[in-house]
C-alpha cells in the first residue's frame, strides 16, 4: 500500500505538469473507492494548473478553478505515458496536456483509491478537513506531540498513528520509529516524557525522510509505465521480524497486536 513516502515521490515525480494545460480528461472507468464525478472534464479541460502537493496521502493537483484531489488507495498509481500508448488493464483516467507528448494515467487494479473534484475551498472538503498536522512539517516538534497527549492513555503508537493527531505515520513507521526511540509501543501515550517525545518526532521524521530519499532515487523507475513501479521500503530493525535478534542487543524481537495493528519491538530496547 502506498505511504507518505510514495505519495511524496509520486508528487515529485509529477512535479513537471506545473504550469502546463489540462487539454482533456479522460475517465475509462469512474467506479473507484467512490465514482468519479461526471463533471470533472468539463470543470478541467484547457485549465492550467497551478500547483501540485501532497497534503497527508492525497496528491492535490491545484488548478485555476479547481482542485483534482487523487488518492492512491492499496495499489493505484500515477505514470507518465505517451497518447499513442494502448491502455492498459486497470488504466481508469488519463489526463492529457496541451502542446506535449505526455499524458498521466491512473491505474489502479484493486480500485480502492479515488479521484474528486473539489470546487470550493479546499480545507472544508470533508476528507483533508479534520487531518492532522504534517508530519515532516516544523511546527512537528516534541513539544506539540506532548502537548497532545496528555490525559491520553492510548498506547504511544496507536496516538502516532492516529492521523487527526499527525499524518502519515504508517505502521512501519511508526514501529521503527519507537525502536530508534527505545519508547515500547504498548506504553500510554501520557506517560511518555517531553524528552522521549522530541526523540520519537526527530526518528519519524528521519524515517519518513529516508523513504523520501530512497524513493528520489528511484523516481523515474517509479513514475515510468515501463517498468513495474514497486514500493519502498526502509531496512527494517523490527517490523516482521518477530523472533529474531535484535540489531542491537541481540534479544528477540516480539509482537504484540495494538489497534488491531501487528506491532513489533524489542522489549530489552524498548522500556
Ligand atoms: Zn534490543
Amino acid at each position: 500500500m502506498p505511504e507518505l513516502p510514495e505519495v511524496e515521490t509520486t508528487v515529485r515525480g509529477i512535479k513537471s505538469i506545473e504550469s502546463s494545460v489540462i487539454e482533456r480528461i479522460d475517465v475509462f472507468n469512474p467506479n473507484l473507492r467512490w465514482p468519479i464525478s461526471n463533471d470533472l472534464s468539463f470543470f478541467l479541460d484547457n485549465k492550467k494548473i497551478l500547483s501540485v502537493y501532497r497534503r497527508a496521502k492525497y496528491i492535490i493537483i491545484k488548478c485555476s478553478n479547481a482542485h483534482l484531489v487523487i488518492h492512491l488507495g492499496m495499489t493505484g498509481k500515477l505514470v507518465f505515458a505517451k497518447p499513442k500508448d494502448t491502455l492498459k488493464k486497470h488504466d481508469h483516467m488519463q489526463i492529457k496536456f496541451a502542446n506535449s507528448d505526455q499524458v498521466i494515467r491512473y491505474n489502479d487494479p484493486r480500485r480502492f483509491g479515488s479521484a474528486h473534484l473539489v470546487k470550493n475551498k479546499l480545507e472544508d472538503f470533508r476528507l483533508l478537513s479534520n487531518l492532522g498536522i504534517e508530519p515532516l512539517a516544523e511546527e512537528f516538534d516534541g513539544n506539540f506531540l506532548f502537548t497532545k497527549a496528555r490525559n491520553r492513555n492510548v498506547p504511544i503508537k496507536a496516538f502516532i498513528m492516529n492521523h487527526h493527531i499527525v499524518v502519515g505515520v504508517g505502521n512501519i513507521y511508526a514501529s521503527e520509529a519507537l525502536f530508534l526511540s527505545g519508547v515500547r509501543p504498548s506504553i500510554p501515550a501520557r506517560r511518555v516524557t517531553r524528552k522521549k517525545m522530541e526523540v520519537l518526532v526527530k526518528n519519524i521524521k528521519y524515517v519518513l525522510s529516508i523513504a523520501i530519499e530512497k524513493g528520489g532515487s528511484t523516481i523515474s523507475d517509479f513514475m515510468n509505465t515501463k517498468g513495474e513501479q514497486g514500493y519502498f521500503q526502509i531496512d527494517h530493525q523490527v517490523y516482521n521480524r518477530e523472533g529474531q535478534p535484535c540489531n542491537q542487543c541481540g534479544a528477540k524481537i516480539k509482537k504484540i497486536i495494538i489497534g488491531q495493528r501487528s506491532s513489533f519491538f524489542c522489549s530489552s530496547c524498548q522500556c
